[in-house]
């Protein structure tokens, strides 16, 4: 990619980058520090037009986590309106400083933000999609229309984490009928041993690997 100003129909998604998943944090991502200033190099050279970032959000009752789970303890696998969930530690409760944006970034060109899993029945991952609720759909968060009205096609993902949150959005932004490309150095996972599974899941659904 070249320094320059992108074209106006393609948005930057910034995904997850809070203190919660950073190292030390509540659930924390490997090296997730590491791309902070990256990051924050990125948004303040303007080269987007259109700047998304998300934040994990949830009440503390969340059914992610395994805290609220009696006898589960945090990465068990359990099954969730008849989808395979995986129970989280506590983290990103609304409103406490592990979920903020993380202030070592300058997030003043940022356009929206979108804020998932506010719905303690629902586990979120995506930008775009609520994970499997209740009834067995996945309630969009608004983002298609918010894009599609400012003439976006294209959308290019970082952040946290690259095998989780990262991986969902990109995949339901191809899903979705946009192209979708991912800042690979400017994303790190909950496991590094996923990356070659995250890597085969990128190219068997079309989606480019960026370099910043
Ligand atoms: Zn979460």
């Amino acid at each position: 990619m070249s320094e320059s100003t992108l074209p106006g129909h393609v948005a930057l998604i910034v995904v997850d980058v809070q203190p919660d998943f950073m190292p030390g944090g509540a659930l924390a991502c490997h090296e997730g520090d590491a791309i902070v200033p990256g990051i924050d190099a990125l948004l303040r050279a303007r080269r987007y037009r259109h700047v998304v970032a998300t934040q994990d959000w949830h009440p503390r009752e969340h059914v992610s986590f395994a805290a609220n789970h009696p006898g589960q303890a945090p990465f068990a696998q359990i099954t969730l309106h008849g989808q395979p969930q995986t129970l989280w530690p506590v983290h990103c409760v609304a409103g406490s400083d592990g979920a903020a944006l993380h202030p070592a970034i300058d997030w003043s060109g940022l356009d929206a933000i979108v804020r998932k899993g506010r719905d303690a029945r629902v586990d979120s991952y995506s930008a775009f999609r609520e994970n499997h609720g209740p009834a067995g759909t996945r309630p969009p968060t608004g983002l298609v229309g918010w894009l599609r009205e400012r003439g976006v096609q294209e959308v290019h993902v970082c952040g946290l984490a690259r095998d989780v949150c990262v991986l969902w959005t990109a995949q339901d932004a191809r899903a979705l009928g946009f192209r979708a490309g991912l800042l690979w150095e400017l994303t790190r996972p909950v496991t590094p041993a996923s990356d070659a599974a995250t890597r085969a899941a990128l190219a068997a659904q079309g989606i480019e690997v960026l370099h910043a």
